[in-house]
């Protein structure tokens, strides 16, 4: 059996491809990933990367707070009278993502959990393989993988994974191990001020270390993460070791001044969480689709999702090096669905 069109990946951006191509009964196949342990530390599981992060304020329909009280006091008694009772909190990422797949799930999305490995894009119809040694034929692709959260790269994070090094502090902040200690978050941008912010839960203190002077984050992450009497700042800073044991794992990080490197520091830490950036996901492309200096895939139309290979679209993070939010990913997935049926109707694969 050829596919009439496989969507890879399961974050908004597949899962809008697939809520679009499913309501055109173009039957889509999601490969939505595999649930592997590789998977969890390199944080591509099912879902994406909404499903590692907490509530979701910016996502517009779900505003936060108590939807039902905010329903009830913005809304005329007329109009509210025929709406659903709502007594939730606005949505949280992983709530958001199980939503989007069932939504999927309604209109006949079938679903694989697995992951593509390899692709075979010289000839068509596309074939695909994956970790569990299935093989699938594909007329048309839509690659919606996503990317991941970076490390610096030192040695010394690699030795202390799983022992208090993470790039996940919704994954794993809740951890014993962490539990009144002072931790440290790497980063200056949104994701570094919501991860430290999130750690304030657990921990004692919250080092925020930040190579600048001022954080790339946006202004109200920014502002919240300073109000935060948990979360001090190491400004002009980078973490040049992981310091820890066998036993104890982390137990702290070394520090170097950006502006006078002979300037170091030791800090106390029970944890390190990486905060700068992220990769896209594209090594089971084996680089048969083009891609910019940064390893994103390229749009070769502007505004359409069209790659390098005819017949297979990009959307989501996995070819946005810019704007990287939820709904600009959902936004894409549709609009590669978009131009997937249209394409297919084309060619003439009804
Ligand atoms: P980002 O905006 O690219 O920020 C990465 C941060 O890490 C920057 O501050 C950067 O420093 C620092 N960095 C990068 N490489 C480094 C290195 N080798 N050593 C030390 N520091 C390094 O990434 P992000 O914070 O993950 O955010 C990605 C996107 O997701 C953004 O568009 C963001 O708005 C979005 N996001 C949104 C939310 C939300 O709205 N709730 C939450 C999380 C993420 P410099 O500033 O010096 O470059």
């Amino acid at each position: 059996m050829t596919e009439r069109v496989v969507i890879i990946g399961s974050g908004p951006a597949g899962w809008a491809a697939a809520i679009y191509t499913s309501r055109a009964n173009l039957e889509p196949l999601v490969v939505e990933g595999a649930q592997t342990e590789e998977n969890r530390q390199k944080g591509t599981l099912p879902l994406g990367q909404l499903a590692l992060t907490t509530e979701v304020e910016n996502y517009p329909g779900f505003p936060a707070g108590n939807l039902g009280a905010y329903l009830d006091s913005s809304i005329e008694e007329k109009k509210r009278k025929y709406m659903t009772p709502h007594d939730g909190h606005g949505v949280t990422g992983p709530e958001l993502m199980e939503l989007m797949r069932q939504q999927a799930k309604n209109f006949g999305t079938r679903i694989m959990t697995d992951d593509v490995v390899d692709v075979d894009l010289s000839s068509h119809p596309f074939k695909l393989k994956t970790l569990g040694g299935k093989e699938v034929k594909a007329l048309s692709v839509v690659v919606a993988t996503g990317a991941r959260a970076n490390y610096l790269g030192l040695e010394s994070e690699d030795r202390f994974k799983n022992a208090g090094v993470s790039a996940c502090a919704v994954c794993d902040g809740a951890l014993p191990r962490f539990r009144d200690k002072p931790l440290v978050v790497v980063g200056g941008g949104d994701s570094a001020m919501e991860e430290a912010n999130y750690l304030t839960k657990f921990a004692s203190k919250v080092y925020i270390v930040h190579r600048r002077d001022e954080f790339r984050a946006s202004k109200i992450m920014a502002e919240r993460a300073l109000a935060n009497e948990k979360i001090d700042v190491k400004w002009n800073s980078v973490v040049t070791e992981v310091l820890g044991d066998d036993n104890n794992g982390v137990t702290g990080v070394r520090l170097q001044s950006t502006v006078d490197e002979s300037q170091t520091e030791e800090v106390e830490a029970a944890g390190y969480f990486a905060a700068i950036g992220h990769t896209p996901n594209t090594d089971f492309l084996k680089s048969q689709l083009e891609t910019n200096d940064k390893g994103y895939l390229i749009w070769t139309t502007p505004a359409r999702t069209y790659t390098s290979v005819e017949g297979v679209f990009a959307a989501g993070d996995v070819a946005d090096d810019y704007y990287r939010q939820a709904i600009t990913a959902a936004g894409t997935g549709c609009m590669a669905a978009l131009d997937a049926e249209r394409w297919l109707a084309e060619k003439g694969f009804e």
